[in-house]
């Protein structure tokens, strides 16, 4: 038996098109205020009634155009364990059903080679296995440090944060992973 790819998800960018402009949301989401501990933890000394909840835009139908791809779904995002709570039931993935979830030392943007502060945590949570990973902060950098570091497959997918996930992004997350299983076994 074979086993699926992974598909890494990040959430602000390809899930929330945060940088669509303020009054034009995108087609087919919605508008959610929240408020996760993780947010409010950064807002220091602040009450929490006082904390302007964060403004994310969501797609439900997102959740089933993913489950409908041939892989195995992670969280690769900085809401960590939040985005079961707060961000999977909303985009249509089963609530009672959490997914994976990676979790970063998110104290640095980039590392001193330039690598994003994600790249080698996914590199070392893959370990070897295939990817693909969706994000709207993905390089040329990224790209190089997972080829020398990763020994299968991979595909690092950037996403416009004023779009988020289109369906030319499912597309192409389908047409890799159908190219991975003609080209031999997948591990
Ligand atoms: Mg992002």
């Amino acid at each position: 038996m074979t086993t699926r790819p992974l598909l890494l998800l990040d959430v602000d960018g390809p899930l929330n098109p945060f940088d669509a402009p303020p009054h034009r949301r995108p087609a087919g989401y919605e508008t959610h205020r929240l408020k996760p501990d993780t947010w409010i933890a950064q807002h220091h000394g602040v009450p929490k009634r006082l904390v302007k909840p964060l403004r994310v835009w969501l797609n439900p139908a997102h959740g089933p155009a993913l489950l409908k791809l041939p892989y195995e779904l992670v969280w690769a995002t900085t809401w960590e364990h939040d985005a079961n709570d707060w961000i999977g039931w909303r985009i249509g993935l089963p609530r009672n059903q959490n997914l994976p979830v990676i979790e970063f030392d998110s104290q640095f943007v980039r590392r001193s080679d330039g690598t994003y502060v994600k790249t080698w945590t996914v590199v070392e949570y893959a370990a070897g296995r295939p990817f693909a990973w969706v994000d709207d902060q993905i390089s040329d950098i990224d790209r190089d440090y997972v080829a020398q570091h990763h020994p299968g497959p991979a595909l690092l997918h950037w996403v416009d944060p004023r779009k988020g996930l289109t369906d030319d992004d499912f597309t192409q997350l389908a047409d890799w992973a159908a190219r991975l299983d003609t080209e031999g076994p997948v591990r």
